[in-house]
């Protein structure tokens, strides 16, 4: 009785409360709206923001110059520094203060942002994880300001408002007017090994006494103001990284005579900070074709020890940057070598202490070379001078300069994950250059624009180093344990960076992966790469958002993408596409071409999955003779690892033909003549998992033959649940496999082939990938390190 009045009060709510829109949204519907445009959901097109997603002809966007003098005072792990800022409104209002960025006071106990996150007592506790719950003291961390003036000296009225300061003019700074002050600051450095998650600060070595500096977001930052939302001023609280305004630098850092000093830009005064030594091996590596040493593993070591008092001063330039970092110690080795893009020369170039020269002394700036090539390949030529790879055990990016992790074992040797955890973090890090740090999007709001984009190019990237790279994020099949975690676990791609959950798969590999299905299976590559490439290019050096990013795809290849964006950014549905049963008919040519049908029992002795798997991009690189790998252009690149893989591993091509001819465009002809003889087999799928997905159907014929059809998503569009599809073939067939190369990031794959056999267990899996590289490492360990 009870359970009788639940069903109807049910089914009455129902009824009076949901919209035409609300019922069209009703799962049980065959027809929902998985394919309506994306329309209100977008922002309107206006004359900043086009409706192609390009810049609109009033375009504008704020510039702020930066002239800073700092001094690190070592002894004391202390930052002093004063700047003069020079901000230029360029946007069409009227400004009456201005915000900027403390984002120092991260670690601070009082003026960090205070967001906190649920805990709970496990059953199991360390003494770390029992001291999180005690009430920190202040360690006096966190920026102090000592003054605030304008030009003349006059103090300017601020107000600290945790990791934000806003700043009131004096008068109201007018379209196209600039206004110049000057900050006061110092902070004490943190030690971001022992707090980790900093990302700025210093690391200590107890055997020599040394440290590594790296100076990040260090210096009171603009914030940006812009056309789509005003000050961009949420607070900082770790996740959301930094949204910042394009200007020049002029930065002049004093640290100890013995360190030596990466940054943004360029140096002015090698001269005065480098022996004449030094000096002479920069000049003739301007020219060299392998990377040449200006500070050797030896100098440093004596450094190391010596341990100079006396100070210099460096001074760097960098022009049209969003942002400036540093790294400065007596620890480092510095090797450069040029590269060149359209002509241009890049001076690359890496810093790292003695316990990571295994592996950068090889690696790292060669990695630095092919990561500008290979970008500059997918958007726009690399623009600027410079790209510098410091070693410092994490992964954080900066214009110009990034910090990367790679320290190889007391002995000098390596793991294979080492390796490739490192060359894969630098790909990410000086990648970065290009997404955010020139394609200038907003990341404390949405950390995907760069991450995602980021982590796709860098999947590219990879697999441009070697066809057999073990690369993590990117192929469809790797996130397939993350689309099928629980409902509550899982939130959109368009979700704000603080909110995220699952930061990782959400904001790196999701959308990575979104690209990379875009390109391989939805798109093709050819339109996707200039759609893709067109993105980049309309908005570097300028500020876009998602929707810029999305209209941009679509207005430049033709393809109507809205039911992606819906499904796989704005929702959290994963795709299980099952092939529920399959008919098969022969035209009965007695009984004048009456169907009759006859059912198979023919069972599959071995599965037809593919052990030895290899992912679309690598079969199509692989066909691709246009493309020639980093390891075979300069086989110094191969080592232990290289030659092992080749030797256990198997690596020839799936034999199977990759068609991009849609079948259902030839399936016209059924006259009794052309069907005599053909079998029919009738196809049924169910959209188990809600998103939808192209149909890619690989056919296994009585002779041992294999085909594959592509079928796009939009079989969908009639009935989201259901499809039933008749495909003509010639000869009998033995096999169907539902997503044969893992694109779709399908969840549930044993109810994808026919006839139903057990695909390997979990276990069986990664047992049979032990033997083979190319799968084996996954996502790397070391990769949630990096940011
Ligand atoms: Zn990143």
């Amino acid at each position: 009785m009870k359970k009788y009045i639940f069903i109807c009060s049910f089914i009455f709510g129902l009824f009076s409360k949901l919209s035409a829109q609300d019922i069209k949204n009703n799962p049980t519907s065959n027809h929902g709206n998985k394919f309506e445009q994306l329309g209100t959901i977008l922002p309107t097109p206006n004359e900043y923001r086009t409706a192609s997603g390009a810049p609109g002809p009033k375009y504008w966007q704020q510039r702020c110059d930066y002239d800073i003098v700092a001094e690190l005072d070592e002894p004391n792990l202390r930052l002093n520094g004063k700047e003069t800022v020079t901000y230029y409104n360029n946007s069409p209002d009227n400004l009456t203060y201005l915000w900027i960025q403390l984002d120092e006071n991260q670690h601070s106990t009082l003026n960090n942002a205070g967001y906190q996150t649920s805990s709970k007592m496990q059953n199991v506790m360390s003494d770390a994880e029992l001291r999180a719950f005690d009430t920190k003291k202040d360690r006096e961390y966190g920026i102090v300001i000592l003054k605030v003036v304008d030009v003349a000296g006059k103090n300017l009225k601020y107000t600290i408002n945790k990791t934000m300061m806003r700043i009131e003019l004096p008068q109201t700074l007018k379209p196209g007017q600039k206004f110049i002050f000057k900050i006061d600051w110092y902070y004490n450095i943190i030690d971001r090994i022992k707090y980790g998650g900093a990302r700025g600060g210093y690391e200590f070595f107890p055997e020599d006494g040394n440290h590594i500096f790296t100076m990040a977001q260090w210096y009171p930052r603009l914030c940006v103001y812009s056309d789509y939302q005003g000050w961009q001023n949420q607070q900082f609280a770790g996740s959301g990284e930094f949204t910042l305004t394009f200007g020049n630098f002029k930065v002049q850092m004093t640290v100890p005579a013995d360190h030596v000093v990466g940054a943004t830009g360029e140096c002015q005064n090698y001269s005065q900070v480098l022996t004449p030594t030094q000096l002479s091996r920069w000049q003739k590596a301007q020219t060299v074709k392998e990377p040449l040493e200006i500070v050797s593993l030896k100098e440093a070591t004596a450094s190391e020890t010596n341990k100079s008092s006396q100070k210099k001063t460096w001074i760097f330039k960098a022009d049209m940057v969003r942002d400036f970092a540093w790294g400065s110690s007596r620890k480092f080795v510095w090797d450069a070598m040029p590269t060149y893009v359209e002509g241009k020369k890049i001076m690359c170039m890496s810093f790292y202490g003695k316990e990571a020269y295994p592996l950068y002394n090889k690696y790292s700036t060669k990695a630095v070379a092919h990561t500008v090539k290979s970008y500059s390949k997918f958007t726009f030529p690399y623009p600027y001078p410079v790209a510098q790879s410091v070693e410092a055990a994490n992964g954080m990016e900066y214009p110009m300069i990034c910090f990367n992790y790679g320290r190889a074992e007391k002995d000098g040797t390596y793991t294979e994950a080492t390796k490739y955890g490192m060359i894969g973090v630098i790909i990410h890090e000086v990648g970065h250059n290009f997404f955010p740090m020139i394609v200038n999007s907003d990341e404390r709001q949405w950390t995907w624009m760069d991450e995602g984009l980021n982590t796709f190019c860098q999947y590219l990237t990879e697999e441009l180093w070697d066809n057999q790279y073990p690369v993590g994020r990117g192929p469809a099949h790797k996130i397939i344990d993350y689309m099928k975690m629980p409902k509550d676990q899982l939130e959109p791609i368009m979700t704000n960076s603080e909110n995220i959950i699952q930061f990782g798969p959400n904001a790196y590999s999701k959308p990575a992966t979104g690209l990379n299905i875009l390109r391989e299976t939805i798109m093709g590559r050819t339109l996707f790469d200039y759609a893709f490439k067109e993105y980049a290019k309309r908005w570097a050096f300028k500020h876009p958002t998602p929707a810029d990013f999305f209209k941009t795809m679509e207005d430049a290849s033709a393809e109507d993408l809205d039911w992606f964006w819906r499904g796989w950014f704005y929702g959290i549905e994963p795709c299980d596409i099952s092939l529920d049963s399959v008919k098969w008919f022969k035209p009965d040519m007695v009984n004048n071409a009456k169907p009759i049908e006859r059912k198979t029992s023919i069972r599959v002795a071995k599965p037809l999955y593919n052990n030895t798997f290899d992912d679309i991009s690598k079969i199509r690189n692989r066909q691709d003779k246009s493309i020639v790998f980093a390891v075979d252009a300069d086989t110094s690149l191969r080592d232990f690892y290289y030659n092992y893989a080749r030797g256990l591993a198997t690596v020839d091509t799936l034999p199977i033909e990759i068609t991009e001819v849609l079948y259902a465009d030839t399936i016209d002809n059924t006259t009794k003549a052309a069907a005599a003889n053909k079998n029919f087999y009738e196809l049924h799928f169910t959209n188990k998992g809600g998103l939808v997905m192209p149909l890619i159907i690989e056919w296994t014929f009585k002779d041992g033959s294999k085909e594959i059809n592509r079928i796009p998503a939009q079989i969908w569009r009639k009935n989201e649940n259901k499809v039933t599809k008749v495909f003509l073939k010639d000869k009998e067939v033995t096999g169907i496999r539902l997503d044969p190369m893992r694109e779709t990031a399908d969840i549930d794959e044993n109810n994808n082939v026919w006839p139903a056999i057990d695909l390997p267990n979990k276990f069986q899996l990664y047992k049979s990938r032990q033997n083979n590289r190319g799968q084996s490492s996954g996502v790397n360990p070391m990769q949630k390190q990096t940011k």
